[in-house]
């Protein structure tokens, strides 16, 4: 089966567009990202990427409903590599949502115009607002380039109108203060959007390669919780376990993949979900550069389609992490599937199961009791 085919072009689409390159690999980043590519092999992946996107706008008739360049760091492409993206991406018309990813050492006033012409939206990695923290996380900026790049981001919203998100990451154990980072960086941008995400640990890092192990559970829950209430207090909506908007600045981009809906993901190690009469299919390219430079466009991606228990499965895991809820019609309709009960921390809302801010800090187990209480009859 080809790639084109795991999807149906008639609906709305989503894209995201992977970019697998940093200035230098942070101590806590598990994405496929490499440090030290040449310019030309930087160029050729954008060639690529372009090939492919061109090859995909042809067989559509309308625009991208949104469109996500992220990574890696999209701040390693020049500006020109940037808007021959962008082109091809908008080549039926402006997408509802464009996000750019950015680090904060990366954002020039060369971006604004692109900001201006085709993206709608800026997410940077800020991550942390301490010294000792972002060394501890091995970032390539410092505390300075951050305070410039907040002051650069405000900019660039009062002159295009982007919308701003930032990420932030807590539960680092350096003993800093992660509320007045919060609050400090609320203070000078007033971010549209923030997503909040508590430090793990995973194999193959730098900070796993050191020994190092994440705070205990109760600490977790206990610092989660109070930088919750504080964005809560600040004007942020809680939408999701990582996610907090000002009202009308939920990620549209994002809550395509948390409801399930369709969107293609092109550019190595990206992953789509596409659905089709035949059936719902998941793609994921080789996370490898040259390898997928090389190739013939749409060669490289592997195709599976899933079956109806992992279907139900990923529905549920993503449905109840966010606050609209996991709809009992959409998975009885998958094979017939009903709930016995439902877990602590969540509550049936009109025929969707909701979960309030004790659900959010337990989703990930949650999943698996509602999977355990599903029965047909
Ligand atoms: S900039 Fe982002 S993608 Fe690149 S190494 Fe750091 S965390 Fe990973």
């Amino acid at each position: 089966m080809a790639f084109l085919s795991c999807f149906d072009l008639r609906k709305q689409s989503s894209l995201y567009l992977h970019i697998p390159f940093c200035f230098s690999k942070c101590a806590y980043c598990a994405f496929y990202s490499n440090s030290g590519c040449s310019e030309t092999l930087i160029s050729s992946y954008v060639d690529k990427l372009c090939d492919e996107i061109e090859a995909l706008t042809t067989l559509m008739d309308k625009p991208f409903y949104t469109a996500f360049i992220g990574g890696g760091n999209p701040g390693c492409l020049s500006p020109e590599d940037l808007e021959r993206i962008c082109k091809k991406v908008c080549a039926k018309g402006r997408p509802v949502e464009f996000t750019c990813e950015m680090n904060p050492e990366s954002l020039t006033r060369n971006h604004f115009p692109l900001f201006e012409k085709y993206m709608t939206r800026l997410s940077m990695g800020i991550q942390s607002l301490d010294e000792k923290a972002l060394s501890f996380l091995g970032r390539n900026c410092s505390l300075e380039d951050e305070l410039k790049a907040i002051n650069m981001a405000k900019d660039l919203r009062e002159k295009t109108g982007t919308s701003l998100n930032f990420d932030l990451i807590c539960c680092i154990p350096t003993e800093h203060n992660s509320i007045s980072d919060m609050k400090k960086i609320v203070e000078m941008a007033t971010p549209d959007h923030i997503s909040l995400y508590a430090l793990s640990i995973e194999e193959g890092t730098g900070l796993y390669k050191r020994g190092l192990s994440p705070m205990s559970d109760d600490r977790q829950y206990a610092e989660l919780k109070s930088l919750w209430s504080v964005l809560n207090s600040l004007g942020y909506e809680h939408y999701e376990v990582s996610n907090f908007a000002k009202k009308g600045k939920e990620s549209l981009h994002n809550s395509v993949y948390w409801d399930y809906e369709q969107y293609i993901g092109l550019g190595c190690s990206a992953a789509s979900t596409g659905f089709t009469q035949e059936g719902t299919y998941r793609c994921e390219n080789i996370s490898d550069i040259k390898t997928y430079v090389s190739s013939e466009i749409f060669s490289t991606y592997n195709l599976t389609r899933l079956s109806d228990e992992e279907i139900e499965e990923e529905l549920i895991m993503l449905g109840l992490r966010h606050k609209k809820g996991l709809s009992l019609q959409r998975l009885e309709k998958i094979r017939g599937s009903k709930i016995r009960s439902i877990p602590d921390g969540f509550s049936i809302i009109d025929n969707y199961i909701v979960p309030n801010e004790e659900g959010l800090l337990t989703a990930d187990a949650a999943a698996l009791s509602v999977d355990s209480a599903l029965y047909t009859l």
